[in-house]
């Protein structure tokens, strides 16, 4: 049986850095379920769907075959056998993605692609649904979570350091917009799994949040 450990929570908390660190010391599978959702995302855009257009994105998400694969320990995502990494990381994207995720088609396209990864590889996946629904029955569920201002001077010092202009207030309205769509929607909202382990990063450094995960991993 294969090992699966779920990570979850808001955007910022650090949850694709801590999984990423996990994974490699494991030699676990990294699966980052947010580019999922992103790289669907970028279909719709490129599409010209607007977010409201429920239906459009129900007819239209089964146009989009999205797939992973790995590059040098990088996951890559692929949208109709494209490499779309370069394109999904953008306010854009990230927008429409937290639009359209709450789609229930899908929704259910990408948590059978999530599921089937995580039944054939020892997996670290991080997302908003993991332990609650895509893999109820992980060995491990962490959710991790920070204070809105720690995630948004987090995103602040990351655009600081590519060059790309920014505010911290504004980035922080943001932060807390896309919290506010993903934990009241009607399917899968963002939700503390009943048996996952909440971790606070506010005041924790990188390395000892991956401690504190590696921390509960059981025996096999
Ligand atoms: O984590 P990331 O910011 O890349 O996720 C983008 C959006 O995808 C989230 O705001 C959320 O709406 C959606 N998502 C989701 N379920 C997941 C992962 C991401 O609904 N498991």
């Amino acid at each position: 049986m294969s090992y699966n450990i779920a990570i979850d929570g808001p955007a910022g908390a650090g949850k694709s850095t801590i999984a990423k660190k996990i994974a490699k010391k494991l030699g676990y599978i990294y699966v980052d379920t947010g580019a999922m959702y992103r790289a669907m995302a970028l279909y719709l855009i490129r599409e010209k769907v607007q977010p409201s257009e429920t239906e459009k994105i129900s007819a239209k998400c089964r146009e989009a075959d999205i797939s992973i694969g790995y590059e040098n320990g990088e996951q890559i995502v692929y949208l109709n056998g494209e490499n779309v990494n370069s394109y999904i990381r953008t306010e854009e994207v990230g927008n429409m993605a937290s639009a359209s995720s709450p789609n229930p088609d899908v929704r259910k396209k990408l948590v059978e692609l999530q599921q089937k990864l995580a039944a054939n590889n020892d997996v670290v996946m991080d997302g908003r649904d993991i332990g609650t629904c895509v893999l109820p029955n992980a060995q491990v569920k962490v959710y991790l979570t920070a204070d809105s201002r720690v995630r948004a001077e987090r995103r602040f010092q990351e655009l600081q350091a590519k060059g790309e202009p920014c505010d911290l207030d504004t980035i922080e309205k943001d932060i807390i917009e896309r919290d506010r769509q993903d934990m009241t929607r009607e399917i899968s909202p963002l939700t503390q799994a009943e048996d996952a382990v909440l971790i606070d990063s506010s005041h924790m450094s990188i390395d000892e949040v991956a401690e504190a995960v590696v921390a509960l991993l059981q025996p096999v």
